[in-house]
């Protein structure tokens, strides 16, 4: 159906450029992040064909086949998923940034398993929920640090997945938190953060008011899973 990713993808794009003027944000300043969990490498390749160069996984274990299929080189992948520590092998190269870096110990296991630099976002589990994965706010600085002393990983900035709710403006105070913990990372760590990886289907226009720099869209582009 490249028809129908091609009139989504001109929603978003206006959805974004509409957002970010709301904000007074450079639409330019906005990275797309196409989910492409269950999406088959076919239609990987028409959003390809339609300028997409962006694309997030978040299981190893799916993503592998697809990566290798469509290979590395034209387009970048994302990790956005929960990374277990025996799965830290798979990333070199194939992913250029892991998004979802939550604890320490992945730190040491992943930064020993990488040849060439690679970029991470801390995720944070802004709202505390129990079940949810991502760092707990009071975690972040000590992961930060780990993260800045390995030797191939590369502190970008921070991610979250905002909680579920019925009004999409209830996940604001959820953006501002994760934007107002990266600032004090930047600051205690002294090095610009640039990145917040934030927003999704159902909440990304909010997420560009609050200052998202990627936006992880799967609905919004391919249709309900
Ligand atoms: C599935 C997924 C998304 C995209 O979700 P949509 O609601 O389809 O836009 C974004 N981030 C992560 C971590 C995901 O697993």
């Amino acid at each position: 159906m490249p028809e129908s990713l091609r009139a989504n993808l001109e929603v978003v794009r206006q959805t974004i450029t509409t957002s970010a003027e709301r904000a007074n944000r450079d639409p330019g300043a906005v990275t797309l992040v196409a989910v492409t969990k269950t999406v088959s490498v076919e239609r990987i390749r028409e959003a390809i064909a339609e300028g997409l160069r962006l694309f997030g996984e978040n299981r190893v274990q799916e993503a592998l086949p697809k990566i290798d299929e469509i290979g590395p080189a034209d387009v970048d992948w994302h990790l956005i998923g929960h990374l277990q520590t025996n799965k830290v092998k798979f990333i070199e190269g194939r992913f250029r940034m892991v998004q979802s870096v939550d604890r320490s110990g992945l730190v040491d296991a992943l930064d020993p398993r990488l040849s060439s630099p690679v970029d991470v976002l801390v995720e944070v589990n802004v709202a505390e929920e129990p079940q949810k994965t991502g760092a707990l706010p009071a975690d972040l600085p000590a992961i930060a640090r780990a993260v800045v002393a390995a030797a191939r990983l590369r502190l970008r900035g921070l991610m979250t997945i905002a909680p579920m709710v019925s009004d999409p403006e209830q996940v604001r105070p959820i953006f501002r938190r994760l934007r107002s913990l990266r600032d004090e990372t930047s600051q205690q760590l002294g090095m610009p953060l640039p990145e917040l990886s934030m927003g999704m289907t159902d909440d990304y226009p909010i997420a560009v008011e609050e200052g998202a720099t990627m936006l992880r869209l799967g609905r919004a582009l391919f249709g309900s899973r």
